[in-house]
Order: structure tokens, then C-alpha cells, then sequence
């Protein structure tokens, strides 16, 4: 068993082991593999123990190991961006991932309408929003969270699946849960809300390597954690 493979096993007891704990059925909550900065063999071997979907933040390097992933695995794959966005990068997002989990301009959500291709499905994307305040952090404030959900729903290349957030780095179980408890509040009002077209409106993606647990406490659907499988990273120098 490679070491890949033993984290991803880990992982995944961590998740059932925290849906048994919050009393919620372990078939509910999906991991996503936060493959930044690994390469593509990296991805292969979670490949080949098992799992299907990846996360990746920074544009250029998606794509690039979208296509290096097609030559070595037959598996059919699902790629996340969950990085910020350019206005000069939704090309590139709209005919190489699947989901788009920040997105918090309706400019950027039109731009990556347009540019989804025909031949593919429609664009999964979360609606990135800003549970604990801070200007320069990305996400809409909450309270713009449902009217901005309703305009990207209007767009036709696109699907919104649901919320997203990245909460500061909090040390405790109950602060990091009270903060995802805020994401997963503003996601039942917009879930109520019974607009048409949100209709598919079910994940809530939120919890990382340091904070799944209270995230799956919380209510999340979708689990992003990258250091947990794939060890820790090393950033490029600028
Ligand atoms: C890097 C990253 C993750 C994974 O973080 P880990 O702490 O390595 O699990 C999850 N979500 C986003 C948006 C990230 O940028």
C-alpha cells in the first residue's frame, strides 16, 4: 500500500468516524482530493486507490494535469477549481473542470456561461461566500449569498449546486464548528427559499485537513483536504 493510498484510507475513516459521531450517514458526505501542487503521479496513485474527484486551486496547473491525468488513467475523473478566479482564466476553467466551487461575481459566473463549451455539461459551481467577515477575503457577504445564487441560476451553461467557504484557521472544535454552522444556516434559508432554478442546490462544501470534523458536524456534503492524502506542500517560489 503506498502512502497515498494509507492517507486516503485514514481520511476516510475520519469522515465516517465523524458522521457516526454527528449521527449522519457517511453516504452523505463526499471527499474531495486537494491535489495543489502535486503532480500528476501524485493523483495517479489516489487514482488507483480508489479516488475520482480533485480539487485543484491555481488554473494553469489544473489544466495541465487534467490532460497529464488522461494519458495515464483510464478512470473517468472529476476536477473542482477551487482557487479564485480572473476574469481572464474562465476560458480555461469552463472547458477543463467540471464544478467551480468560488464563485462569488455574477460577472465571472456569465463569462464562464458563455464559455462553457456545447459538448459538455452544464458547469457545477458553488456560490463562495464569507462567513466570518474581513474585506480582502473572496466570497460574497452572506447576506448577498441567495440573491447572487438567483442570477447565476438565470445563467444557462450553468448548475448551482450549493455553498462553499473557507473559514479562517480557528483552534477549537466549537469555534471552527460555530463558523461552519453559519455556512450551513445560510444553506437551508437558500435551500427553502424554493426557487426553481435551485432546484439541484445540495452541497455544502466546507472542512479541510485541520477542521473536517467540526465541518461534518456541521452539515457539510463535501470535504476538501489536500495535506491529509497527500502530505504537506511546498509552494514554488514566485
Ligand atoms: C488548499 C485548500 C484546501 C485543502 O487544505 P488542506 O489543509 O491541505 O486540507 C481546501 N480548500 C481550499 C479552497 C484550498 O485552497
Amino acid at each position: 500500500m503506498t502512502t497515498i493510498d494509507n492517507n486516503l484510507q485514514q481520511v476516510m475513516r475520519r469522515i465516517a468516524q465523524a458522521c457516526a459521531a454527528a449521527g449522519r450517514d457517511p453516504a452523505e458526505v463526499s471527499l474531495l482530493a486537494v491535489s495543489k501542487t502535486f503532480g500528476a503521479d501524485a493523483v495517479a496513485e489516489a487514482v488507483a486507490a480508489g479516488q475520482r474527484a480533485f480539487g485543484e486551486n491555481y488554473i494553469q496547473e489544473g489544466v495541465e494535469k487534467v490532460a497529464a491525468l488522461r494519458q495515464l488513467s483510464p478512470a473517468s475523473l472529476q476536477w473542482h477549481c477551487i482557487g479564485p478566479i480572473q476574469s481572464n482564466k474562465t476560458r480555461l476553467v469552463a472547458e477543463h473542470f467540471d464544478w467551480v466551487h468560488t464563485v462569488d461575481r455574477l460577472k465571472i459566473a456569465e463569462r464562464l456561461s458563455t464559455q462553457r463549451p456545447e459538448h459538455l455539461a452544464p458547469l457545477q459551481v458553488c456560490i463562495q461566500v464569507n462567513v466570518d467577515g474581513g474585506d480582502t477575503k473572496s466570497g460574497v457577504p452572506p447576506e448577498e449569498a441567495l440573491a447572487l445564487a438567483q442570477a447565476v441560476a438565470k445563467l444557462p451553461r450553468l448548475v448551482v449546486r450549493g455553498l462553499m467557504s473557507i473559514p479562517d484557521h480557528a483552534p477549537d472544535f466549537e469555534v471552527q464548528k460555530e463558523l461552519h454552522l453559519r455556512a450551513q444556516r445560510l444553506f437551508g434559508q437558500i435551500k427553502a427559499s424554493g426557487e426553481p432554478g435551485l432546484a439541484d442546490f445540495d452541497t455544502l462544501s466546507m472542512g479541510m485537513t485541520a477542521d473536517l470534523e467540526a465541518a461534518i458536524h456541521a452539515g457539510a456534503t463535501l470535504v476538501r483536504v489536500g495535506t491529509g492524502i497527500f502530505g504537506g506542500r511546498t509552494y514554488p517560489a514566485a
